[in-house]
């Protein structure tokens, strides 16, 4: 890891203290840290007022019980979580994640990072996150109602479209949000479309939506190739992760002339030399809710399938790869695989998936390296977009929505280079989104006084 300003290390100290056996925390704020020395050598009152220290700590954490019964007749309990993190900017905003490795420490590196992504979009929304240890692989469509409605029978009292509006993430799309939103409509008694978003068309969602996180990280490593002279155009690339992110991934790089190879879930990835067949991929993913195996096994030959646990989707040779599945996903060892192979770009679609030491590697050999709070910020600059609709009665075209994603898109990574620039750090879009970020959130902070 690089080092931190010595003013700075204190923070860090109280916030590992403060949040004990909380490690991805950690590891976020630390990655922040690490870039602000320059902005306080700049701004020493940041360091006065303790709006580093103020930043670092949550709103409001809500941690709550959700009993539901199975399909057996059995009772489940499972632990809920909303960590209301910054609402400097606008409303708390952030997706519901379900997987059985969600913890508080998960939940609060999410929404800490989405407090920057959220203040990258120029849009005003604060940051939040939240979700459950909920595991809905296997669980049959009345199970996940279910357990959807008992969540949001608590969930719904801390919400609001003025208050907190969260929005999907791993195993949460659009039927979950539809559960959650049905039991949040049925017991408030109003019909608040803005206090969701990644709803469906049906009901108040916005075009572009679903696509938007996918597209958007595209777009972004589109402007980081141009401004070396390059464009996807024939480059190779491999996508982790067969989810909603990597999906749209793998359809805006093939429209852009790219050919993805590889694509995975967490059983294994799947190689197709000939380019992933994004139509079967989706019928799979989407519709059968099957393990990526089944693409090869339909596929049949020339398309192979290796399990997780006989190597890494970082094994296939690119020049672009696209991180979109979960935070640490990407290694150290598999960014020096990637850059012995001659990887030119890194776009991360999730939030996280590259280690500290990864991060590095990339950084030192010269790559093109795009953090996810500045390259997966389109889905949530869309979900704003979505609140706009709402809140005008209004329903714009896939065609307007998405010149809007492409356009906040291309302005992220323009601020992040700039900002990068200015701080004297040619390239570094890491610390470029970090800073251009965290002032923006300060400075409001600053003008509101001690809160
Ligand atoms: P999905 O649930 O749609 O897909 C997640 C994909 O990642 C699946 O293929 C899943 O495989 C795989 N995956 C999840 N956990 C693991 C794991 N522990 N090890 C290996 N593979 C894993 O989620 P999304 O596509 O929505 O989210 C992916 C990432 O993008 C997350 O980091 C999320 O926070 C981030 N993100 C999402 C946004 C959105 O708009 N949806 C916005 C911004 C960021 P399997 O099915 O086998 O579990």
């Amino acid at each position: 890891m690089n080092s931190i300003d010595e003013k700075l290390q204190p923070i860090l100290a109280q916030v590992i203290r403060r949040n004990a056996g909380e490690p991805e925390f950690h590891q976020a704020v630390h990655e922040v840290l690490e870039s602000l020395g320059r902005v306080v050598a700049k701004h020493p009152d940041y360091l006065e007022q303790a709006l580093i220290e103020r930043i670092c700590e949550p709103e409001r954490q809500i941690i709550f019980r959700i009993p539901w019964v199975d399909d057996k007749g059995q009772v489940q309990i499972n632990r809920g979580f909303r960590v209301q993190f910054n609402s400097a900017l606008g409303p708390y905003k952030g997706g519901m994640r379900f997987h059985p490795s969600v913890n508080v420490g998960i939940i609060k590196f999410l929404g800490f990072e989405q407090t920057f992504k959220n203040a990258l979009t120029g849009m005003p929304i604060g940051g939040g996150k939240g979700g459950s240890d909920f595991d809905p692989k296997g669980r049959s469509d009345a199970e996940i109602m279910r357990f959807c409605q008992s969540l949001m029978t608590e969930l719904h009292r801390h919400l609001g479209e003025q208050t907190d509006v969260p929005a999907g993430d791993i195993g949460v799309g659009g039927r979950e949000i539809g559960y959650m939103f049905g039991q949040y409509k049925r017991l408030t008694n109003r019909y608040e479309a803005g206090v969701f978003t990644g709803k469906a068309l049906a009901y108040g969602g916005s075009r572009a939506r679903t696509e938007a996180t996918g597209y958007g990280n595209t777009y972004f490593v589109q402007s980081m190739l141009k401004t070396r002279g390059a464009d996807f155009d024939g480059k190779k690339v491999v996508v982790s992760g067969s989810g909603n992110v990597a999906i749209y991934s793998i359809e805006k790089v093939q429209s852009f002339g790219g050919k993805v190879i590889a694509c995975s879930d967490s059983s294994g990835y799947v190689v197709d030399e000939a380019g992933i067949d994004l139509a079967l991929l989706k019928e799979i993913k989407n519709v059968r809710r099957d393990r990526i195996s089944e693409y090869a096994r339909i596929k049949g030959q020339g398309v192979y399938f290796v399990s997780a646990d006989k190597g890494s989707v970082w094994d296939v040779p690119c020049d672009v790869a696209m991180p979109s599945a979960t935070q640490n996903e990407l290694s150290g060892k598999d960014a020096a695989r990637l850059v012995k192979n001659g990887v030119v770009a890194v776009g991360e679609g999730a939030n996280m998936p590259s280690t500290p030491e990864a991060i590095k590697v990339f950084q030192d050999a010269g790559i093109l390296f795009a953090p996810g709070k500045a390259a997966n910020a389109g889905g949530v600059a869309t979900s704003a977009l979505e609140m706009q609709q709402n809140a005008s009665r209004d329903s714009w075209t896939f065609e307007q929505t998405e010149a809007r994603l492409a356009s906040i898109m291309r302005g992220i990574h323009d601020t992040c280079f700039e900002t990068a620039e200015e701080y004297g750090a040619p390239g570094n879009y890491v610390l470029g989104a970090n800073i251009a970020g965290f002032v923006r959130v300060a400075e409001a902070m600053r003008m509101m006084g001690v809160i």
